[in-house]
């Protein structure tokens, strides 16, 4: 069933697997890694902060044929996939190719070592497409801060909001080699650890601090290590006085635990 909402759109979820077709290394930190099928040519993109859920089973698993979501769920009394989230970099239904960012944090996380280690032609096996955010067109300006999990969501947001909307990005990386191109035009401000542990530090917070922004005509879509999230949403709502519906906030990862 397809729920609608005015604020985001659900579409119908699926278990697909595809082949690992391309691997960039778009900075130090981070791996572009190209999923390519012709069933992609069905996927229901939709652009924004839309995100997947990623299977990992174990090696020696025998997959049941043909896999589908019902026939995952059959199994997993026997079988149960570790999972992990991440936004659709790009999805292009031409080619039948997406795109996921994966930052790599080091071979402690199960899917950063993966990135690490994947060849072409490995398999991909993913479920979703979540609901996709959708800017507020009555907003005038968008604040858009995280990590640098968020920088996939926060590239594809951008060409999403409204015509003659501004949009003021701060972003949290680990230094001035993690920075990558935006669209023309965006006013990015980079804040580099610079050796501080991830999810560690308050530079997100300080900098939407320091930010000036109408309270009545922004819309703030925040993701990234959950004390970074709250510490922002906080100061927004309670602070600035924002609107609670303008406030979208999601924790994408939480220091010293696995999974999401
Ligand atoms: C909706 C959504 C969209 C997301 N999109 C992306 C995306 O496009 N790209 C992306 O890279 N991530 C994205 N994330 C975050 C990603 O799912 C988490 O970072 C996840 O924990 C990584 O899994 P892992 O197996 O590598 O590490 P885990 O096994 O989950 O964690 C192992 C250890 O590493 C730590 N850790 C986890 N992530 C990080 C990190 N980024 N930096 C430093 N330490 C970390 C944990 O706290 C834990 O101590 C998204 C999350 C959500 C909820």
């Amino acid at each position: 069933m397809s729920v609608q909402s005015p604020r985001t759109t659900r579409p119908p979820v699926a278990l697909w697997r595809v082949p690992v077709t391309r691997i960039e290394r778009i900075t130090p930190r981070l791996a572009r890694i190209t999923v390519a099928g012709a069933e992609l040519a069905g996927f229901p993109g939709a652009g924004t902060d839309q995100n997947v859920m990623l299977y990992f089973y174990p090696d020696d698993v025998v997959l049941p044929e043909p896999l589908t979501l019902e026939s995952a769920r059959a199994i997993w009394s026997r079988a149960r996939p570790r999972t992990r989230t991440y936004t659709v970099r790009r999805h292009d239904p031409a080619t039948g190719e997406i795109d996921f960012d994966f930052v790599l944090h080091g071979e402690h996380g199960l899917a950063s070592a993966w990135a690490q280690r994947v060849r072409p032609g490995d398999p991909l096996i993913f479920v979703g497409p979540s609901p996709a955010y959708r800017p507020d067109p009555e907003a005038e300006v968008f604040l858009l801060a995280g990590d640098e999990t968020a920088v996939p969501a926060i590239a594809a947001i951008l060409p999403a909001l409204p015509a003659g909307a501004r949009a003021r990005v701060l972003l949290e990386v680990a230094d001035a080699a993690e920075e990558q191109p935006l669209p023309a035009g965006t006013e990015v401000t980079w804040l580099h650890r610079d050796g501080r542990p991830a999810g560690r530090t308050d530079l997100l917070e300080r900098a939407v601090r320091a930010v000036d922004l109408p309270a009545g005509a922004t819309e703030a879509w925040v993701a990234g290590e959950r004390s970074a999230v709250l510490a922002v949403r906080r100061h927004l709502l309670d602070e600035r006085r924002f609107p609670r519906h303008r406030v979208r906030p999601t924790t994408y990862w939480r220091h010293g635990q696995s999974g999401n």
